[in-house]
C-alpha cells in the first residue's frame, strides 16, 4: 500500500507522548486535571496493545462500536480496495457507487418500510437529522400540521451531544449546564420494571392524549437506555409506543446508535419486538468501529414532504461534509457481509447464554445491587448497601476503581458512573468473555475489600 518514499514518523518516546498527551489532547468526558495518559497502539482482535506492549481485552468494545474485532482482514481490505479508487467524495448533489451499495443494504436489514437513507458523520448526528427531519416533514407535507414542533423523549435518555440531541436527552449530569442553549422537552418518565406494563403505558397514553397535537415525534432508544447505566425497558413496551405513536400522529424515532448491527441479539432492537419506526438512527457499529459515520433512515411518507420544484424550498437543507464517505461505506458494506457470510448472529446467541451465567454468578456478590442484560451489552450496579440498595456517594468513583482492578487483570472498561459495563465485540471467543467477567469480579472483590467499614 505504501509509496517506496512514504516514510514512517519517527515515533516520538514515550515519555514526550505523555507529556503532549497532557499539553495537547483534550479528552472527551475527561476531567483533564487528573487524566492519566492510556496509549493504545496498536491492536488485534479483541485485543488493545499500549505503548509498552501490554495487552488488554476490548470489554467495551472501544466504547460500543467495535463489531467483529480488530484488524479484520476483510475489513482492513475494504479500506484499501475504496482507497484505491477514491477516498471521499461530498453527498451534496454527488454520489459515489459503495454508498449507494450501502444505503441499499441498510434499506434491505433494516425493520420494513425505511427505504430512504441519509448519511452522516456521528450517532448525535443522526439524531440531530432526525429531529429536523421530523419539523420539517410535519410543515411540509401535504395536510400540514406546522403546530407540531415538540418533542417527547424519556428521562435519562441519551442521544449525543450536539445542541439538538442534547436537548432530548435526560441525563442530568451531562446538560445541566447546557439549560439556556437547549429547547423544551416533553420529558416522559421511563417504564417501571416494577409495575405492570400497562401502567407504563397508561402514563405515556395519557401524557399523549393530552399534548399529541403538539408533538412531532417521539425519540426512543429501544429496549435498554444504554448510557443511562443500562436501563432495561420490559418486553412490550417499545411495541406500545409504537402503537400510541401511531395512534396519536406523531412519529416514532428509534435511536439504535448503540443497539444497533448485533448487541442486542438481533440486528437491530426494534426487530425483538417487531416494529418498525418512523425514523432510525445508526452509527457506532455501522462500520464495525473503523470509521466515523451515522445514517438517519426514514420512510417514502416523510420523504415525500421534502419533494417539489427547487423554488418551493421543501430541500432538506442539512448535510455535514464527510456524510456518506465512501471509505467508511466500504468498512460498512463489508462488515454486513462477515454478519451475513460468518452467521455472526446465530454464534452470538451461545455467548449471550454465558454472559447470563456470569451475571447471575456476579449478582450474588455483596456491594452488587443488580444485573441487566440486553443481549451482549450488560451492566453491573455497585451499590454500598446490597439490602437497601444505597448508593456509594457518586464522588467516590467506585466504578472506575472497579475498571481500574480490571485493568491490571488485562481488560479496559469504562463504567457509567457505578455502573460496570460489559460490551465486548461481537467477535469475543467464550474463553475471552470468561476472562473479562472474571476481571471484573476482581475489580468489585477489591472493592468490597477496600471498604470502610459501616460501623467504624
Ligand atoms: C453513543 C450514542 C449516541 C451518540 O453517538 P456519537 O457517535 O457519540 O455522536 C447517540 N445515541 C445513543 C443511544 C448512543 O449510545
Amino acid at each position: 500500500m505504501l509509496s517506496p518514499e512514504f516514510q514512517v514518523p519517527s515515533p516520538a518516546s514515550r515519555a514526550q507522548l505523555e507529556i503532549w498527551d497532557r499539553q495537547h489532547v483534550w479528552h472527551a468526558f475527561t476531567q483533564m486535571a487528573e487524566y492519566q495518559p492510556l496509549m493504545i497502539e496498536r491492536a488485534e482482535g479483541c485485543t488493545l496493545y499500549d505503548i509498552d506492549g501490554n495487552g488488554y481485552l476490548d470489554g467495551v468494545s472501544s466504547l460500543w462500536c467495535n463489531v467483529h474485532g480488530h484488524r479484520h482482514p476483510r475489513l482492513d481490505a475494504a479500506i484499501c480496495g475504496q482507497i484505491d479508487r477514491v477516498a471521499h467524495v461530498t453527498n451534496l448533489g454527488a454520489s459515489n457507487p459503495t454508498t449507494i451499495q450501502l444505503a441499499r443494504r441498510l434499506t434491505e436489514i433494516a425493520p420494513r418500510g425505511l427505504n430512504r437513507v441519509f448519511f452522516s458523520s456521528d450517532g448525535a448526528c443522526a439524531v440531530e437529522a432526525a429531529i429536523k427531519m421530523a419539523l420539517q416533514y410535519w410543515r411540509q407535507r401535504s395536510d400540514p400540521r406546522p403546530e407540531k414542533t415538540l418533542y417527547a423523549a424519556f428521562d435519562a435518555a441519551y442521544h449525543g451531544d450536539t445542541l439538538g440531541s442534547v436537548s432530548v436527552s435526560g441525563v442530568d449530569r451531562f446538560q445541566a449546564i447546557f439549560k439556556p442553549l437547549l429547547f423544551d422537552v416533553l420529558r416522559l418518565p421511563c417504564p417501571s420494571l416494577a409495575q405492570a406494563l400497562s401502567h407504563s403505558l397508561g402514563r405515556l397514553e395519557s401524557t399523549l392524549a393530552e399534548q399529541h397535537a403538539q408533538i412531532a415525534a417521539l425519540v426512543v432508544e429501544p429496549l435498554i437506555q444504554c448510557a443511562a447505566g443500562m436501563m432495561t425497558h420490559p418486553p412490550g413496551f417499545l411495541r406500545g409506543v409504537r402503537e400510541l405513536c401511531s395512534k396519536y400522529n406523531l412519529l416514532l424515532i428509534a435511536d439504535e446508535v448503540a443497539t444497533g448491527f448485533g448487541r442486542t441479539g438481533r440486528m437491530f432492537a426494534c426487530q425483538h419486538e417487531d416494529v418498525a419506526p418512523d425514523i432510525l438512527c445508526l452509527g457506532k457499529g455501522l462500520t464495525a468501529g473503523y470509521l466515523p459515520m451515522a445514517a438517519t433512515l426514514t420512510t417514502d411518507e416523510v420523504w415525500r414532504a421534502f419533494l417539489g420544484k427547487y423554488a418551493e424550498s421543501k430541500t432538506f437543507c442539512h448535510g455535514h461534509t464527510y456524510g456518506g464517505n465512501p471509505l467508511a461505506a466500504a468498512v460498512a458494506l463489508a462488515s454486513l457481509d462477515i454478519f451475513e457470510q460468518q452467521h455472526v448472529l446465530e454464534n452470538l446467541q451461545p455467548k449471550i447464554a454465558r454472559l447470563t451465567e456470569h451475571l447471575t454468578r456476579l449478582a450474588e456478590l455483596p456491594n452488587v445491587g443488580g444485573v441487566r442484560q440486553c443481549g451482549f451489552i450488560a451492566g453491573i450496579e455497585l451499590v454500598r448497601d446490597k439490602a437497601t440498595r444505597e448508593p456509594f456517594p457518586w464522588a467516590e468513583q467506585r466504578g472506575f476503581a472497579v475498571c481500574a482492578v480490571a485493568k491490571r487483570h488485562g481488560v479496559l472498561l469504562r463504567p457509567l458512573g457505578d455502573v460496570i459495563v460489559i460490551m465486548p465485540p461481537l467477535a469475543v471467543t467464550t474463553e475471552e468473555l470468561d476472562r473479562i467477567c472474571a476481571a471484573v469480579e476482581a475489580g468489585i472483590g477489591t472493592l468490597m475489600a477496600g471498604l470502610p467499614s459501616r460501623t467504624a
